[in-house]
């Protein structure tokens, strides 16, 4: 049976080992020119280089995203850091504009070339061209229902793999097609820096009464028109796998090692054939910030009473990180905790619960009723490395 890969971001290299911790088959990362996150932490040549070894050494993969559309002089250095990163043994570069899949399919360098979600392909037709040219795989618009996926699997065969996205922030527009963000704050969304006023609140002015900002109200927040919610596909996973989807990919090199760990939680256990019901994955999916969730395009309409929205820029989320190991049992507290307090472990593959001894020891030797967001505490030896502790707050 075709098994997909999980595909996770990693906006920096501390990120992609919570990625490779919490079970992703592959990351994606960007190169500090050349990548659509501009503001995602990304990687320079040399420490992609060492980020690419780290992963083979596991056996898992790294795509590199090269996927600006690029100025008429950018060709030069593009092509000079695809070059170096195949020397690196790159495993896949993801590349939106056509121009840089030619120039680099032309200079005879082997990377696998995925062509980026930027790229919108919505047909079969568009894929097989992609790969007559050359292009090994294929990450689908977000904007297709299941059953246009199902139909593009169809026609395609084998001539080209096929990448789903499975979870995260989803743009108003085509992804990333728009300009809305150089307008209005000079920050290109297909340069890498959209800073999301599609997340804003608007308001409305009349011609003449410069500076009157009227309020609309669709509630009693105010109004939020493009503010879209975050993809959740877990429920879709067993379908993408079964008509041969090769690729599942988590959104957000922006984000936080909490998301990366609580997504990857939940998208691991399900592809290995753990049941997550529908109640456990919501309760845990807002556990990390997010706006709401929604099955996006994927069952072929949106719900016109706000399905594909949110009504407010603020982000939802029910708990609250106070602190976190990773490379040995030292806890990093990232907010106060007190001492015999429980809190809600997130272990891998496993969410349970914990109880903090009722005097911690610091990392300077002092025993401690309460912790704070500067203090590292010495935990039990057995106690789980690259684990998250966090307050469930209602
Ligand atoms: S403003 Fe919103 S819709 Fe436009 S590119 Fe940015 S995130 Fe996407």
């Amino acid at each position: 049976m075709n098994k997909c890969e999980l595909l996770a971001p990693a906006g920096d290299f501390r990120k992609l080992k919570w990625a490779v911790e919490y079970g992703a088959d592959a990351v994606y990362m960007g190169i500090n020119e050349f990548s659509l996150r501009a503001y995602a932490g990304n990687f320079g040549l040399e420490e992609a280089g060492e980020a690419l070894k780290y992963l083979h050494e596991r056996g898992r993969k790294g795509y590199v995203t090269l996927n600006i559309y690029p100025w008429t002089s950018e060709f030069e250095p593009i092509l000079d850091c695809a070059k170096a990163l195949e020397e690196m043994s790159a495993d896949g570069f993801i590349v939106a504009d056509l121009g840089v899949i030619d120039a680099i399919l032309k200079a005879g360098i082997k990377v696998p070339i995925h062509v980026s979600t930027q790229a919108n392909t919505t047909s079969a037709q568009t894929a097989l061209v992609y790969a007559d040219m050359g292009c090994s795989r294929v990450n689908l618009a977000r904007e297709l229902s299941f059953e246009k996926i199902a139909e593009i699997m169809d026609r395609v065969e084998d001539r080209i793999e096929i990448e789903v996205f499975i979870h995260g922030s989803q743009c108003f527009s085509y992804s990333g097609r728009c300009a809305i963000s150089d307008y209005l704050v000079g920050r290109g969304a297909n340069r890498g820096q959209c800073s999301q006023p599609c997340r804003w609140s608007y308001h409305l002015t009349e011609e003449k009464r410069d500076g009157s900002f009227m309020p609309v109200f669709e509630d009693n927040r105010g109004l939020y028109l493009f503010n879209t919610r975050d993809l959740a596909l877990y429920d879709y996973v067993d379908r993408l796998q079964n008509i041969g989807v090769k690729s599942l990919k988590i959104e957000g090199r922006m984000k936080t090692i909490h998301y990366i760990a609580q997504v990857l939680n939940i998208y691991r256990r399900v592809l290995d054939g753990v049941s997550v019901s529908d109640e456990e994955a919501i309760t845990l999916l807002n556990r990390i910030s997010n706006r709401g969730y929604t099955k996006g395009f994927m069952k072929g309409y949106m719900d016109p009473q706000g399905d594909y929205k949110t009504d407010s820029a603020d982000y939802l989320c029910d708990s609250r990180m106070v602190g976190h190991t990773e490379e040995t049992n030292i806890l990093q507290v990232n907010n106060n905790i007190a001492g015999g307090e429980t809190l809600e472990l997130l272990d891998h593959d496993k969410v349970t619960m914990y109880t903090m001894p009722k005097l911690m020891k610091t990392t300077n030797g002092a025993l401690k009723q309460e912790v704070n967001n500067s203090m590292r505490v010495i935990m039990p030896e057995d106690f789980p490395k690259y684990a998250i502790l966090r307050r469930i707050i209602k």
